[in-house]
Order: structure tokens, then C-alpha cells, then sequence
């Protein structure tokens, strides 16, 4: 099971389930467990999908960039 969540940045990122902590693109390393998770995904792909649409929902886009991009953007 993947966890889909938020870094305070409002990256959304996932995490398989049992991973202690994640590393942000802003540099933040996340304590997965501290996190309000939004979904459960079964495996990567349909994690990455979903981290896809959240950013989408974020960003305002129907097209996603690479996270590189977003941060130089900002
Ligand atoms: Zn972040």
C-alpha cells in the first residue's frame, strides 16, 4: 500500500506504506506518520497517478510538469 500526501510546500507526494520519512523537492524530509494522509494507493503507478492529479488540482493545469520545473517557476 502507497500513502498519498502533502508536504508543507503543497507538494503532493506518496510513500510506501512503512517509509519512516520522504524527502520533498523543497528540501523538507517528511515524517510520513505526522502527515494527514488523502489516499491509499495499491501500488506505485496508481500512487503517481494520483500524486499527478493533486498536483493538478494544485497548480490549476491540465498539464503536469516535472517538479524541477515547478520549483523554478516559484
Ligand atoms: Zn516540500
Amino acid at each position: 500500500m502507497y500513502l498519498i500526501f502533502r508536504c508543507d510546500c503543497g507538494r503532493a507526494m506518496y510513500a510506501k506504506e512503512g517509509v519512516a520519512t520522504r524527502k520533498c523537492v523543497c528540501g523538507k524530509t517528511i515524517k510520513v506518520k505526522t502527515r494527514r494522509i488523502f489516499k491509499k494507493a495499491e501500488d506505485a503507478e496508481a500512487a503517481s497517478e494520483m500524486v499527478r492529479e493533486l498536483q493538478e488540482e494544485k497548480y490549476g493545469g491540465s498539464f503536469f510538469t516535472t517538479a524541477d520545473n515547478i520549483k523554478k517557476k516559484r
